[in-house]
């Protein structure tokens, strides 16, 4: 018999990293599952926690720590991802995407393991240019507040591209654009949990800014297995995982009002400093080499997002 794959990942209790965590127990892996539940939820990995070959570890991965015996893959998916949560808490942030990054990719050099960084389209900033392809240098605010997510990410690259030239570590990098689904946090303060609680209960949807921003998002099980299949491929990356398919605020809040069949009105409020005002990936890359691209339309995983919330709420 085989022996089974064995995969360790940071934050595996969040909305997109339990989500990876069903597919690579459906493929047969072991996972150890590391998270300081800081905005993981246990919820999140509660169906896996009564199979053998699931184990949760409460663990800040900020601090050093061991795992025993053989690790094949490492996923560094440990941090806050939506604005509200890393800028509450910006210190946590900017050092799980620092210490915790090198604390992973220590475990993969020892372990000789592949290592894998969820990195993000927010390393684009501001982005001067569009759709977002992976050469793009990208347009951060070194000192504001996004910075502490963004300025993170950028760094967790480097020192994952510096592991690889100085250690030979198997590295790759994903850079993960907008991903909504089932597991989402309700309050997580991002633009689908909020159109979509404030859509079923009534209230009004809160457009930040003049709402012709623009985002593109992805369903979590297109995203999901699009980064298993750079994990799996011989590409180091950095590679864009995201849906092209880019809407403005304003368009997807008019979505969120069909589908949900709600009345509500709009809202307008500030638009937050920094705030991306156009954001798309370019995929050629992921199509070309990896033979991956989303299958779920917006209508569609929106639909399904909203029957879970509506279960859930
Ligand atoms: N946004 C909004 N209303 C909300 C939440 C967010 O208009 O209640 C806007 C936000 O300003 C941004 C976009 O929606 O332009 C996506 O925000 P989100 O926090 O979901 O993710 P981001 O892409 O900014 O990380």
């Amino acid at each position: 018999m085989t022996r089974k794959k064995v995969t360790l990942m940071s934050g595996g209790a969040g909305f997109l990293p339990s989500h990876m965590c069903d597919q690579l127990m459906e493929q047969g892996h072991r996972i150890f599952c590391v998270d300081n539940f800081i905005t993981g939820k246990k919820t999140n990995i509660a169906h896996l926690l009564k199979d053998k070959n699931f184990t949760l570890i409460k663990q800040d991965v900020s601090r050093p720590f061991k795992i025993p015996g053989k690790i094949d893959y490492v996923m560094h998916c440990a941090s806050p991802a939506s604005p509200v949560d890393y800028l509450n808490h910006p210190v946590e942030t900017l050092l799980v995407g620092s210490q915790g990054t090198h604390h992973m990719l220590e475990i993969a050099k020892a372990k000789k393991a592949v290592f894998l960084l969820t990195s993000t389209s927010e390393v684009y900033g501001d982005p001067k240019e569009h759709p977002q392809k992976e050469t793009y240098w990208g347009n951060v605010n070194p000192i504001g507040p996004r910075s502490v997510y963004d300025e993170a990410k950028r760094y967790a690259e480097a020192v994952t591209f510096a592991y690889r030239r100085t250690f030979k570590v198997d590295t790759k990098v994903v850079r993960i654009f907008n991903t909504y689904g089932p597991r989402m946090n309700l309050h997580d303060g991002r633009v689908v949990p909020n159109f979509i609680y404030q859509a079923l209960k009534g209230l009004p949807l809160t457009i930040y800014g003049d709402g012709k921003q623009t985002r593109s998002f992805c369903y979590v099980d297109d995203e999901a297995k699009g980064i298993l299949r750079l994990m799996f491929s011989n590409l180091s990356g950095p590679v864009n995982i995201g849906n092209p398919g880019e809407f403005t605020i304003i368009e997807f809040a008019k979505i969120v009002l069909e589908l949900t069949g709600s009345r509500s009105k709009f809202v307008y409020e500030p638009f937050p400093q920094d705030d991306p005002k156009q954001r798309k990936p370019d995929i050629s890359i992921a199509r070309a080499k990896l033979g991956w691209e989303p299958k779920v339309s917006l209508r569609e995983g929106l639909a399904k997002t909203i029957e879970w919330f509506k279960e859930n709420l």
